[in-house]
């Protein structure tokens, strides 16, 4: 009997846990639970500024404290905002807390993205649902818009395969992505293939290559020039991360 007991006090101690992280009322779930979420997914994914969030945490507390828990939102709202150190350790508390329950990627990539192909998975994740539905042309083979098939989110993508690895990703309105799919009219955005290294210039880092004259050079290069012929030698070197000698010695094979 004491048994049975403890096995019910134990389930009913557990059900409370398991009711703090999740709505306890119908009337804080729908559109309320799902801008809270929207609203935390922001802070970690750092689209919006710790200033910002900070505000919006204590106009949101008691809605706060049924989704995250006592516990966590006690945390949320003790922690120090000014201390980056204690910012960052939350944002993986909060990732932790909200991962399991995501239905797509897209909530955790920011609006503007790198994305490293292979390595962490995360191209995985995130094109387990998001799939091509639009491409401009040949002449701009890189450029793509994907759309992702849980949450519907539009996005703009650029997929450099040369001298960076990675899938750069901007988030689109559903404006931005009916125009492209409507009328052909692409957003101002990586339509050279100059613009997209200059992404991999300021938000990632190039691959170092093997081969001196590899083949990924060369046809960046090539391609550089076709698009921008008074490109200079300091600026592709610049783009492509190897030295300008380097990039005088790949014109030298190209020439000869
Ligand atoms: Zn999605």
């Amino acid at each position: 009997m004491w048994d049975s007991f403890w096995l019910s006090f134990e389930y009913l101690i557990k059900s409370l846990r398991r009711a703090g992280a999740r709505p306890l009322h119908p009337e804080l779930g729908g559109e309320l639970d799902k801008e809270i979420n929207s609203a935390l997914w922001n802070f970690i994914r750092r689209d919006t500024s710790v200033a910002k969030f900070e505000a919006w945490v204590y106009a949101h507390e008691a809605a706060l404290s049924v989704a995250l828990g006592a516990e966590l939102h006690f945390r949320l709202i003790e922690m120090n905002y000014a201390d980056r150190y204690q910012v960052e350790d939350m944002r993986q508390q909060l990732e932790a807390h909200l991962r399991p329950a995501l239905m797509c990627e897209c909530p955790a990539v920011a609006d503007e993205d790198v994305i490293a192909m292979g390595g962490n998975g995360r191209d995985g994740r995130f094109f387990a649902s998001v799939s091509e539905c639009a491409m401009p042309g040949d002449d701009l083979w890189w450029l793509w818009l994907g759309k992702c098939q849980t949450c519907h989110t539009d996005w703009l993508i650029a997929q450099e395969e040369r001298i960076y690895d990675d899938f750069f990703v901007a988030r689109l309105t559903s404006e931005q992505a009916d125009l492209i799919r409507n009328n052909g009219q692409w957003p101002q955005r990586w339509l050279t293939y100059e613009d997209v290294l200059r992404t991999g210039r300021a938000l990632s880092r190039p691959c170092r290559f093997v081969e001196y004259i590899a083949p990924s050079l060369l046809w960046t290069v090539e391609e550089l020039r076709r698009a921008r012929p008074d490109i200079t030698v300091a600026e592709m070197s610049e783009f492509l991360g190897i030295e300008e000698s380097h990039v005088k010695d790949i014109l030298k094979y190209q020439r000869s």
